[in-house]
């Protein structure tokens, strides 16, 4: 799979990189919604939530742990964050490698459908 995030991965094209283990990319949304807007990213290639195999349910925890471990290190979680992964057209996905949204520094609005 070629997606922008793969391409960020093999450092095809820059990225403003937080975090990177053997398993997880982290690096800053280039269309941030809030003051911190960072995107987990797994090296395991997944399109879609619906494409995550029960085997790879760990790949999805990695995402949240090393969120929350960034959030602590950064001094925000005590304050809070929202963390999303948007699936499909409905849910908004525009690149179909998974990922996990981190949103903080401010307080953030409630979400869901318009009005
Ligand atoms: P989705 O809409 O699929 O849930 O989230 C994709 C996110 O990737 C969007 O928030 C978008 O701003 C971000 N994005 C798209 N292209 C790039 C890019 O080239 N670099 C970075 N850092 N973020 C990107």
């Amino acid at each position: 799979m070629t997606t922008i995030f793969h391409k960020i991965i093999r450092r095809e094209i820059p990225a403003d990189i937080v975090y990177e283990d053997d398993d997880i990319i982290a690096f800053r949304d280039i269309a941030p919604q809030a003051p911190v807007h960072v995107l987990f990213v797994p090296k395991t290639d997944v399109a879609t939530l619906n494409d995550l195999r029960e085997e790879q349910a760990a790949v999805v925890g990695r995402l949240a742990f090393a969120a929350a471990r960034y959030a602590k290190e950064q001094g925000f979680a005590e304050d809070g964050y929202r963390i999303v992964m948007n699936c499909n057209e409905h849910g908004g996905q525009t690149v179909f490698q998974i990922h996990l949204h981190l949103l903080a520094g401010a307080q953030l609005g409630r979400f869901g459908t318009p009005g």
